[in-house]
């Protein structure tokens, strides 16, 4: 462990991390590779974020564990071996776990400690940073690695302090398990962590209600072991596939079409053939790379929509069920498109029943169930999968004051500000991985995780070289990069859908988009070009002038 520094007028520590994650652990290891000193703060008891607190059944990641992995180490990318097409989340913690020992980072991070305050010194030029077990250090610089879905929604059921059944979160699952054998069980939600819990619940409960309020999307997994050839194939091209992940929209090792093809154009036929054809491979990023204008053009998007809708309805037996199961509020992938397994299949079920929120809503949890408008509903159980105060519910947890004591959660009242989603105007030498604004939650995260770090080490290299101690998103180029965003996503589908990506699931939450649609390959390179110049858009301050 960095021990704090003794001088009084030099920070504790070049860096503070906020979160463990794929991104904190990765942002360690990069200032301590360039010789920052660097503490990692993280609120849980082990290191790998979402991994680490998401331990419901089922829980997987829906990008392919060969791409969803790091690329910054070609010996770990050959060293590690994955067992499955998308691993389990026990196996994505180990891999964490594994990354934490194999770079001996667990030495700077301390655990089981959620930082509470950021307030940067605008004398002293440097943040002070308190946490919840009453500890206090300084920094020059502060990187929130908090995550875009690591605050989970509080769940909004009248009554349920009434219930006497056990209540499960998703995002906060029991490390031991949990065993339905014989139990009455109930999950509300019907998102993608949903849809990865309800069919392995099914199979073990004497009876599952699932309660639905909005129909999503969801596309076959195809899951399956990963054989050591495939994986072997996939080792020896990773310098070709990992090139191609990072130039491309999603993150995924998909190359950007020359001439993209409207998807309006393309014959019926040529398009089932071609749909079906992804179908059968299965994957949801790949159905949207293959015909990226479904996000754009309505036609395009009916086109597609419909074809998942036709899939659905062969899949469910009853055509009640499967009516309600087909999505008709909200184009396909204007909220995120799942990825499962029998997850329609389920339905089919006998100790299967599908409640239709829309038609019946809850009037309140009782003490043995859940009484909708036209029936009550006995249970032993209640699984929440009641979704994140998506992008900005971390950061404004946290007391953050920059410059002027301004607090963040003021800057941000109606919605995120931030220039590139790696930093926020009045809040010099605070950065944010993956933070609103950015491609983030619309990628392979790891991928985006990744390029945010490499570029923020690097910035910080660059200071320290020309003796910059502070650097600070200027608020005209804010505004231009927030005029940029919200114009790619209104000339997108996107804004059409009440999801979390417009903080529509959190009452009271400002509605705008929250993630930058532009593709991570431009995005990339629109940052490496504002690095080029000299951090274009950015003020820095040398150190002999006062911040
Ligand atoms: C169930 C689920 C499945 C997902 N599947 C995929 C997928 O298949 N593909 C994909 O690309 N993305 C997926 N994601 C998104 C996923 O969050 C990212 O891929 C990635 O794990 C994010 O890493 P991170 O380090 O940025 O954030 P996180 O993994 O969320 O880690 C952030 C950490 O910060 C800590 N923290 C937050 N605030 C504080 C504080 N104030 N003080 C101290 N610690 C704090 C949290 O405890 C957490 O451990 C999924 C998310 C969820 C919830």
């Amino acid at each position: 462990m960095n021990h704090p520094r003794p001088h009084p007028t030099r920070p504790d520590f070049d860096a503070v991390i906020v979160g463990a994650g794929f991104a904190g652990l990765y942002m360690l290891h990069r200032l301590r590779e360039a010789g920052f000193t660097a503490r990692v703060f993280e609120a849980g008891d082990g290191v790998g974020g979402t991994w680490y607190w998401n331990r419901y059944p089922g829980a997987r990641c829906d990008i392919e564990s060969v791409d969803y992995s790091y690329s910054f180490s070609p010996e770990l990318e050959q060293a590690w071996e994955w067992s499955e097409r998308y691993p389990r989340q026990p196996e994505i913690l180990a891999y964490l776990n594994h990354v934490a020992d194999r770079f001996d980072l667990r030495r700077d991070i301390a655990l089981n400690t959620r930082v509470t305050a950021a307030h940067f010194d605008q004398g002293a030029g440097l943040w002070r940073v308190e946490n919840d077990r009453g500890g206090r250090c300084t920094a020059q610089y502060c990187v929130m690695a908090t995550g875009c879905l690591s605050v989970p929604k509080a769940p909004d059921l009248p009554g349920i302090e009434r219930f006497a059944g056990a209540t499960y979160l998703t995002a906060a699952w029991p490390r031991d398990g949990v065993d339905f054998t014989g139990q009455r069980v109930g999950v509300i939600g019907t998102g993608s962590t949903a849809i990865q819990v309800i069919p392995q619940v099914a199979r073990q409960a004497e009876h599952l209600t699932v309660f639905q309020r909005t129909a999503n999307f969801s596309v076959p997994a195809r899951n399956g072991p990963l054989e050591a050839a495939e994986q072997q194939r996939v080792k020896a091209d990773y310098p070709h596939r990992r090139a191609l992940s990072r130039q491309s929209l999603f993150g995924i090792p998909v190359a950007l079409p020359d001439t993209p093809r409207r998807t309006r154009d393309i014959p019926p036929a040529e398009l089932n053939q071609t749909l079906e054809t992804l179908w059968a491979q299965g994957g949801a990023m790949s159905l949207l790379a293959a015909a990226p204008d479904v996000l754009v053009d309505p036609e395009a998007n009916a086109r597609v929509a419909e074809f998942v809708r036709g899939k659905i309805r062969a899949t469910v037996s009853d055509p009640r069920a499967a009516e309600l199961l087909c999505p008709t509020s909200h184009p396909l992938g204007t909220k995120r498109l799942c990825l499962d397994t029998d997850y329609y299949e389920t339905f089919n079920r006998d100790n299967v029943t599908l409640v239709d929120l829309r038609a019946t809503p809850v009037e309140t949890l009782t003490e043995h169930g859940l009484r909708t408008r036209d029936a009550e509903h006995r249970l032993d159980a209640l699984i929440l999968a009641t979704g994140f105060d998506a992008m900005t519910g971390a950061l404004l947890a946290m007391d953050i004051r920059g410059r002027d004591g301004r607090s963040l959660r003021e800057a941000w009242a109606d919605g995120p500000h931030t220039y590139l989603g790696l930093a926020s105007a009045g809040f010099p030498n605070l950065f944010l991985i993956t933070g609103p604004q950015s491609p983030s939650v619309f990628t392979n995260m790891v991928m985006s995780i990744e390029q945010h770090v490499d570029w923020i080490a690097d910035c910080l290299i660059y200071l320290r070289a020309r003796g910059i101690r502070s650097i600070e998103a200027s608020a005209p180029a804010q505004a231009q990069w927030e005029a940029h965003v919200a114009a790619v996503a209104d000339a997108t589908l996107m804004p059409q859908a009440d999801s979390w990506y417009v903080g529509a699931n959190v009452p009271g939450k400002p509605r705008v988009f929250m993630a930058y649609l532009g593709g991570l390959g431009p995005y990339r390179q629109r940052c490496d070009q504002v690095a080029a110049q000299g951090y274009a858009g950015f003020a820095l301050t040398p150190a002999a002038v006062a911040v």
